[in-house]
């Protein structure tokens, strides 16, 4: 949902490249070559900004629909 702040599997710090990965390639640029300028070797920390889908945006008017439904049932009750 939201980007993981560091790597499942090392633990290395990723979650402040992810903006920089993402306006990178979103110019164009190979993902290969944006990667290995931000200093991610291992591959396991590769796959992490590779793999992750940003669903928040698609996550939040549920959440919406569930809190205005909640604030119905509260005030049916009162
Ligand atoms: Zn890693």
């Amino acid at each position: 949902m939201l980007v993981p702040v560091r790597c499942f599997t090392c633990g290395k710090l990723i979650a402040d490249k992810y903006s920089d990965y993402q306006n990178r390639i979103k110019t164009g640029e190979d993902p290969k070559k944006v990667l290995d300028d931000l200093g991610m070797e291992r591959y396991c920390c590769r796959r992490m900004l590779l793999t992750t889908v940003e669903t928040i945006q698609q996550v939040i008017p549920f959440y919406e629909a569930m809190h205005k439904r909640n604030q119905e049932v509260q005030s049916e009750l009162e």
